[in-house]
């Protein structure tokens, strides 16, 4: 059987210095995604801010993938290729980041707006948010990842969307991803135990369309959904303590 993975105290100390240089690098990015500005300038300025607080961006390289950021827009789901796009009034964005620190990895991603967008984005991006904190929320040492995966599914489906089930969460430390899946659909109580001192990226990904099929783009990495529906993405990295969890980035 698998385990996840348990890191010491420095190694933890580690994943709070990772996580605050992604923090601040999402923070600094959320409003620069401005109509008239393109995805390739954001990755630009995600990479310059993470080298410039002496971490390094952890997508870059990974399995081939040449970029900071993944810049997922509108019906684009995950893993979204910067590049000549340029970003819309009324479009939504997911800024998805990874930063290495002294080997760390912490994974976060938000979804925001440009400029004004309509009802049916706007509660979209607010019902993904809320699932991520519920998931958050549902984290304790010795417990199950099916709890957060109750927890999240929960409030999509109270809000009227739908979990795209083939994307999940993941631990991760020195590697992106790994043992455990962390998935957004599932019972309290089973799945994967959750040690204290084990870190994973919890990460609701929600389509506003009732089909959760997906295609994948002529560049062999972007995820869309098939109808053309719209989708929103939130992840944080956390590492378990005895009664909950901490939120490192
Ligand atoms: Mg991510
Ligand atoms: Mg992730």
């Amino acid at each position: 059987m698998p385990q996840c993975q348990i890191f010491t105290a420095a190694e933890i100390d580690l994943f709070r210095k990772s996580g605050a240089i992604l923090r601040g690098c999402l923070e600094y990015l959320a409003p620069k995604a401005v109509a008239g500005s393109t995805t390739l300038e954001l990755d630009r300025l995600a990479e310059e801010f993470i080298r410039s607080k002496g971490g390094l961006p952890a997508f870059k390289g990974y399995k081939g993938f040449e970029h900071t950021l993944c810049t997922s827009v509108n019906e684009e789901v995950v893993h979204g290729i910067p590049g000549k796009r340029v970003l819309q009034d009324g479009d939504i964005i997911s800024l998805d980041c990874g930063v290495v620190y002294e080997g760390i990895i912490t994974d976060a991603c938000l979804s925001v707006g440009v400029g004004t967008i309509s009802p049916e984005a706007a509660k979209l991006l607010e019902v993904t948010k809320k699932a991520l904190d519920a998931g958050v929320a549902a984290v304790r040492g010795g417990g199950r990842t099916g709890d957060i995966s109750a927890a999240v599914q929960r409030v999509v489906e109270s809000g009227g969307f739908t979990c795209v089930s083939a994307l999940t969460g993941h631990g991760l430390g020195y590697t992106v991803h790994q043992y455990p899946d962390v998935p957004n659909i599932g019972k309290a109580g089973t799945g994967a135990m959750l040690p204290v001192g084990t870190a994973i990226a919890i990460e609701p990904i929600v389509t506003a369309g009732t089909d959760d099929d997906l295609s994948m783009g002529d560049d062999g990495w972007t995820l869309s959904m098939k109808d053309g529906a719209l989708s929103a993405h939130f992840e944080h990295t956390i590492v378990v303590t005895e009664k909950g969890c901490e939120v490192v980035a």
